[in-house]
């Protein structure tokens, strides 16, 4: 392994969360079948989570007609590893998504700040429908309430990295996720994604 190992504990192996985004890609391919979908994932987090549900859906017969891939990269400042309500939208995506059945991809849902304003954003566009998707959900940190349609798996109350999700932009690409020790973390204004 090219990355050093998260200072943490184990929460998810890489079986277990292959298995949770094949059972997402089930879902979404059956609401979706024969119809084209938008799939817009949320940089960077969301960057792993994004192309594996694209591949599981495009392996599924009778799914959806068509699969656009687009992504977005929002930021947040505050603690450099959380977002505290200033969301700001870093790049744009780049395919249109009004009148198309669109799916916001995200790798975790937290005080849910970053995907009330994805939501907010994305519904002045009048896409045909919009649902979102996470890997996973911490409901007990909720601030904001925000509509989750598909929800992968529960994630304990603690910063949890790997598959996607980083801390001050390490530990992302470790295939498992691991909780990282509240001790071993301080306190950055860097903004984060
Ligand atoms: P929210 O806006 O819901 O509070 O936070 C959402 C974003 O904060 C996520 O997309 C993610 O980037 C970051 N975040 C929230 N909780 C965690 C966590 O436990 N670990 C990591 N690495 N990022 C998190
Ligand atoms: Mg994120």
């Amino acid at each position: 392994m090219i990355e050093s190992r998260a200072p943490g504990r184990l929460i998810y192996t890489p079986g277990e969360i292959a298995d949770a985004v094949g059972k997402l890609a089930l879902r979404i391919a059956w609401d979706y079948r024969r119809k084209p979908l938008v799939l817009l994932g949320v940089l960077k987090g969301a960057l792993y989570l994004t192309v594996d549900l694209a591949r599981a859906i495009a392996q599924i017969a009778d799914g959806p007609s068509e699969i656009v891939v687009d992504y977005l990269c929002v930021g947040s400042y505050g603690m450099s590893d959380r977002s505290d309500g200033q969301v700001r939208l870093l790049m744009d995506a780049s395919v249109q998504v009004t009148n198309r059945d669109v799916v916001l991809v995200d790798d975790i849902a937290d005080k849910g700040y970053t995907l009330g304003f994805l939501q907010t954003l994305l519904k002045e566009r009048a896409p045909a429908s919009l649902r979102t998707c996470v890997l996973f959900d911490k409901p007990s940190a909720r601030v904001v309430e925000v509509p989750l349609e598909y929800v992968g798996l529960p994630a304990p109350d603690a910063f949890v990295v790997g598959y996607g999700l980083d801390y001050q932009e390490r530990f992302r690409s470790l295939p498992y996720v691991a909780a990282i020790d509240p001790k071993t973390k301080e306190e950055s204004s860097s903004p984060s994604t």
